[in-house]
């Protein structure tokens, strides 16, 4: 089933407008908006980054090589480059997608997918809405979160 077959089907069970709601909420108090149209994200993204920001796609586990990244540094929305999360908050999670325990403050915004069926917290860019990947309850302590992040979407910066 395609995922359009999909949305149609949430639409038809009334799920659809809270799926799309999600999106459309304003970010924190001094985070700028960038909304572009897909044809601007097109020019701005690799396919497999337009993909995963901006149609929720996932990559393949054990594909990103920001899983392997021990170095100290940030990791930045590929889509705008907002600061999401530090190299202190990732863990191994042997996934095969880079795993952070937390995210900067006010970085990254949540809503309900359904695309699995079972409803699954995603998470997006607090500025561009960008998805980024999912966040789980099975993660490590502070939080005992899992931010499971798709490593197309972000991009390394080492400290300098
Ligand atoms: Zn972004």
């Amino acid at each position: 089933m395609t995922r359009r077959s999909f949305l149609s089907l949430f639409s038809a069970l009334g799920l659809a407008p809270k799926m799309a709601a999600a999106n459309h909420e304003p970010p924190p108090a001094g985070i700028e908006p960038l909304r572009l149209s897909d044809a601007e994200w097109k020019k701005r993204l690799t396919p497999t980054q337009f993909d995963v920001l901006r149609d929720e796609g996932t990559e393949r586990p054990f594909t990103s090589p920001l899983n392997d990244e021990k170095r100290a540094g940030r990791y930045l929305c590929a889509g705008c480059g907002l600061p999401l999360f530090t190299s202190a908050m990732k863990f191994d999670s042997g996934t095969g997608w880079p795993s952070f325990h937390s995210t900067l403050p006010g970085a990254v915004q949540t809503s309900t997918d359904f695309k699995l069926l079972l409803p699954r917290t995603e998470y997006h860019c607090a500025r561009c809405g960008g998805h980024h990947g999912h966040v789980f309850n099975d993660g490590p302590a502070p939080t005992g979160k899992r931010y499971c992040n798709n490593g197309v979407a972000l991009t390394f910066e080492a400290a300098s």
